[in-house]
């Protein structure tokens, strides 16, 4: 059983192939309790041997028939190609002697029936047993045949050629794979030795090895199992070399000498080139980066990890210092934050602005400033920044320096009060300063690129273009005087403009550059020069004129006052029915009206005071208003425009009358056609020096307008109409004393008055007289009485002119009063000492050869210091009856007078000084 088990399987499978009767009776029962797994087929029909191709049965039982065996036999044959499995033929013993035995006993053999068991056992296990031996051999037949053909697919096929030597270094194998790696067919290799096919250097390196493992292998220390390596230069059959890389091992016998070399040869020609690129170009990388003026520098993980020679001589420290510093140590501390975020960035690979200035701290401690252009890289498999770095120390001295002094040259620019400008060759800015803005009134946008002739009229463009033009022929520089441009809004200006030559580099001119220069103001303070001095030369004739007729008049005024004093005497003396009364009355108009004339030159020549006090310039308009509307045509339109809160002025309003009908009669005559006549009043401050009223002290003023739409005047008219006596009026019409009497009424208030005019464009007289602080009195109602009252009082006359003291005399007499007369001062004050009690009243000239009348009030005062005393002077000398008021008189009447206002006034300082007493 041990042995069954042994060589078969329980299972395994019998195919039993005969008469079906004969196999269930006597042979699978038989073949059953063997225990072995059986099919039967039967044999009288036709084989169905499907299923068992695949799954062929372990062993064929076939039955062989005397009558039939060929035929049997052919058929088991047939049987046999489709299965395959062993046969075993069995047949009736009868029956086995018909039957060759060499065909039965082929090929296993044959049973006889009856079957013994323990034959059949014997015969089908042997033959299972051998069935199955065959089979494995088969299988590892088929194993040896598959590892062969895959070692010579390998051999054929591999890149690397296997090779063996002997220790001799002749080649005993090479594989197929040398014909592609270097030209050779094997058996072009095989048997010649290894020294031929390789350079001398090696065979050399080949030649060591192997002395090196003879060397070994005999002290004993050799390894069996070493796989060794070199690289060889190896010949190509067309000459050319490879290098080849060779790993191998020693073969060895049984004693353990080498007997042979076996191994793995590869091309590395390619690696090897690429090494060798590699380090040439690593090797000119290196000098690059080593003789590289710029700082090359890599840091990773905040630390520096490369920096070449000239990162080391741009920080000063040495490479080994600088890789224990953090990358942003050295960098100056305003820097480092900065420097220190971009630098994170670019190390972690994210995007930093890739070129930058900034400052470092050397390591001597001074400052430089590097321009630096980063990227992020990969560095040792890691990210990594690099960056290259150049001291641009000196650019940014130079450049520091530059714009110092560019913007001291700005400075200077915009700070200028000229304006400079560069303009190409047609003359269209390119560059200017802020003047150049602020002249034209145009922004800097506005101005670029802009035309001269776009600021300038026709004539001051022509007058520039040439001036351009004489500069860009000549190449001197030149300049264009007092021409006019034409801001964006305003007035023109006046400039001066000089301009030179730009040239390139190839000294070709390109444009031109100069200096605006504003003369507006220059032009108007010359021309406000000029009419100041005119003014002053106006006011210095006027004075001298003044003092000459004021001198005339004031003579001419003592004379008068002598004809006219004598005339009224004798008309007093007549009456009307006397045949010389007529007579006497035109002798007494004309003198009054050369008295008249004469007051009008006095007036002119201020030596006339007038009696002042606060004086609405409102009201007299209104009175004269009233006269002029009787005098004037009526085809004379008047206008009145007053300002109602008017200040009022401290003047003589006789004298304001005859200012405001002097001017009306004039504008009256201007229009014998008609026109319009307006007086308008107004309160002006002044401020220092205006422009309005040169000459003019700062302070309130009360301005008067008189303008006409008559036939004006041209301007050599206006220069002389305050001039007394220049009249263009016909002979008796005009006395030309009209302006002169206002010029000097104005003046002697402090006032002042223009006149502008112009031909058939009418004329406008403007007078500003100083306001007055104190409000206007209401206008007091001056009762005169026709006939004034007389008296018998002492009066004692003093005036050096015999005519003035006879006249006055013989007016005084008539009114009753006793008088002595004194011709000078010392005389009046004896005389007064001597009649201290009688003289009630000393009518006193102030002019007078000798002590004179001032210093003659003061020792009549000193007589007495009640001493009535009148002033009676041709002046109405400022100083001198002022003075003579101030220090005393009790009154003051005008030369000539009338009879009828010196005996008012007499009876008045008589009465007040009566009042006084009493
Ligand atoms: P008269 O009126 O006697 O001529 P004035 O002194 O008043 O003397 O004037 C002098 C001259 O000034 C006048 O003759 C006249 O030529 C000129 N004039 C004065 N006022 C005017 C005016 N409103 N329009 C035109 N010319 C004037
Ligand atoms: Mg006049």
């Amino acid at each position: 059983m041990t042995f069954r088990n042994k060589l078969t399987t329980d299972s395994s499978r019998i195919l039993v192939f005969g008469d079906t009767e004969r196999c269930e009776s006597d042979i699978i029962p038989v073949l059953k309790n063997i225990g072995y797994a059986v099919h039967h087929a039967d044999a009288s029909g036709q084989i169905d041997l499907s299923g068992f191709e695949k799954d062929p049965p372990d062993l064929l039982l076939f039955e062989l028939k005397a009558e039939a065996f060929a035929q049997d036999l052919d058929r088991s044959a047939r049987i046999r190609e489709q299965i395959d499995c062993p046969v075993i033929f069995f047949c009736d013993a009868g029956q086995a002697a018909e039957i060759p035995s060499e065909k039965m006993s082929i090929p296993q053999g044959y049973l006889e029936i009856p079957l013994s068991e323990k034959q059949a056992r014997q015969m089908l296990d042997m033959t299972l047993y051998a069935a199955r031996l065959k089979k494995n051999c088969r299988i590892a037949e088929n194993a040896r045949q598959e590892a062969a053909s895959h070692y010579r697919l390998l051999a054929d096929n591999l890149e690397d050629v296997i090779f063996k030597l002997d220790m001799d270094l002749n080649y005993t194998y090479v594989s197929p794979s040398i014909k592609r790696m270097r030209g050779y067919a094997p058996e072009e290799v095989i048997g010649r030795s290894f020294r031929e096919m390789a350079t001398p250097d090696s065979v050399k390196r080949a030649e060591a090895v192997v002395a090196e493992e003879m060397a070994l292998t005999k002290s004993g220390a050799a390894d069996p199992h070493r796989i060794h390596s070199i690289e060889a230069e190896v010949y190509r059959k067309d000459g050319s070399t490879i290098w080849a890389e060779a790993k191998f091992s020693f073969i060895r016998d049984e004693n353990n000498q080498p007997i042979g070399v076996i191994g793995v040869n590869r091309d590395i020609t390619e690696r090897k080139q690429i090494v060798s690129r590699l380090m040439e170009s690593e090797e000119k990388f290196r000098t690059l980066a080593e003789a590289c003026p710029f700082a090359i520098m890599i840091y990773q993980n905040d630390f520096w990890v490369y920096v070449n020679p000239a990162a080391e001589a741009i920080s000063g420290y040495p490479a080994d210092e600088l890789y224990q510093m953090r990358f942003w140590e050295i960098v100056h501390p305003d820097y480092q934050s900065l420097v220190r975020n971009r630098g994170s960035k670019r190390q972690s690979g994210q995007n930093a602005p890739p070129a930058y200035d900034f400052k470092i701290i050397h390591k001597s401690g001074r400052e430089v400033w590097v321009s630096l252009s980063g990227s992020s890289l990969m560095y040792q498999g890691q990210p990594a920044g690099l960056i290259t770095v150049i001291d641009i120390t000196e650019r940014k001295l130079a450049e520091e320096a530059l714009r110092k002094s560019e913007e001291k040259y700005r400075a200077v620019l915009e700070n200028i009060e000229d304006g400079y400008y560069e303009v190409d060759l047609a003359g269209n800015f390119n560059f200017f300063n802020d003047f150049v803005c602020r002249i034209s009134g145009r922004r800097p946008d506005e101005i670029m690129g802009m035309n001269y002739r776009e600021y300038t009229d026709a004539q001051n463009a022509k007058r520039l273009f040439h001036t351009f033009h004489q500069v860009y022929k000549s190449g001197i520089p030149s300049k264009a005087f007092d021409l006019e441009i034409i801001p964006k809004a305003g007035n023109k200006r006046n400039v001066e403009i000089s301009a030179s030559l730009i040239k390139n580099e190839a000294d070709e001119p390109v444009g031109f550059r100069g200096i605006i220069r504003d003369i507006t103001e220059r032009k108007e303070t010359e021309a406000h020069q000029a009419r100041l001095e005119a003014q002053l030369q106006q006011a210095q004739k006027m004075e001298a004129i003044g003092t000459l007729a004021g001198g005339i008049a004031h003579d001419f005024n003592n004379i008068l006052q002598a004809i006219n004093g004598y005339t009224q005497l004798l008309l007093m003396q007549k009456t009307p029915d006397d045949p010389d009364y007529s007579k006497l009355t035109q002798l007494k108009n004309s003198g009054e009206r050369a008295a008249n004339l004469v007051e009008q030159l006095l007036t002119f020549s201020r030596k006339m005071e007038g009696q002042r006090r606060h004086v609405s310039l409102n009201q007299e308009i209104q009175v004269v208003e009233k006269l002029l509307k009787q005098t004037t045509p009526k085809m004379i339109e008047r206008r009145t425009d007053l300002d109602e809160s008017l200040w009022p002025v401290y003047a003589d309003p006789v004298h304001i009358e005859q200012i405001l009908l002097n001017l009306g009669s004039n504008a009256a005559d201007a229009m014998p056609e008609g026109g319009t006549l307006s007086f308008e009043t107004r309160n002006i401050i002044l401020e220092e020096n205006p422009d309005e009223v040169p000459g003019a002290a700062p302070g309130p003023y009360v301005r008067l307008t008189v303008s006409d739409t008559g036939c004006g005047m041209d301007a050599g008219t206006v220069q002389q109409i305050f001039d007394p006596f220049f009249t263009t009026k016909e002979v008796g019409k005009g006395t030309g004393l009209g302006l002169a009497s206002v010029y000097g009424i104005v003046k002697s208030h402090g006032g002042h008055i223009l006149c502008d005019s112009r031909v058939n464009q009418g004329t406008t007289f403007k007078i500003y007289l100083p306001a007055a602080s104190e409000p206007v009195p209401e206008p007091e109602t001056e009762q005169k009485s026709a006939m004034p009252e007389g008296g018998a009082e002492t009066l004692l006359i003093v005036d050096d002119e015999l005519p003035v003291r006879e006249a006055a005399t013989e007016i005084l007499h008539y009114f009753g009063y006793q008088i002595l007369c004194a011709e000078n001062a010392e005389q009046a004050i004896d005389m007064y000492r001597e009649n201290l009690n009688q003289v009630s009243l000393v009518i006193l000239d102030l002019s007078m050869p000798g002590m004179g009348g001032n210093q003659c009030l003061r020792e009549l005062l000193t007589l007495n210091p009640n001493a009535k005393v009148i002033i009676s002077s041709g002046y109405a000398a400022n100083g001198l009856a002022k003075e003579a008021l101030a220090s005393g008189a009790r009154g003051f009447i005008g030369k000539p007078y009338q009879a009828a206002d010196i005996a008012r006034k007499v009876r008045a300082v008589l009465d007040e000084q009566a009042d006084l007493d009493s």
